[in-house]
């Protein structure tokens, strides 16, 4: 596999799951927080979003520009 390939999925596997618990701490926040606070939270949330959106793109971009698509790379036991 594609040294880049494995760095940029990382980054993009990492920025899911701080998506995911930024989501799951801004659910169990709901009702015991302020507005303020919780409008903070969601804040977290939509750049957790947007991060990992991005980190998505960069992955896709890569494999385009670089041809390094892993399903591919698999099948030619690469
Ligand atoms: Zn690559």
């Amino acid at each position: 596999m594609c040294e880049r390939q494995e760095e940029l999925l990382g980054l993009y596997q990492r920025a899911v799951s701080r998506f995911s618990a930024t989501l799951d701490a801004s659910k169990s926040a709901r009702g015991t927080v302020s507005k303020q606070e919780y409008d903070r939270l969601y804040q977290y949330v939509e750049q957790a979003r947007a991060a990992s959106e991005q980190a998505r793109l960069d992955l896709e971009r890569h494999v385009a520009e670089h041809g390094c698509d892993y399903l591919n790379a698999a099948l030619s036991g690469n």
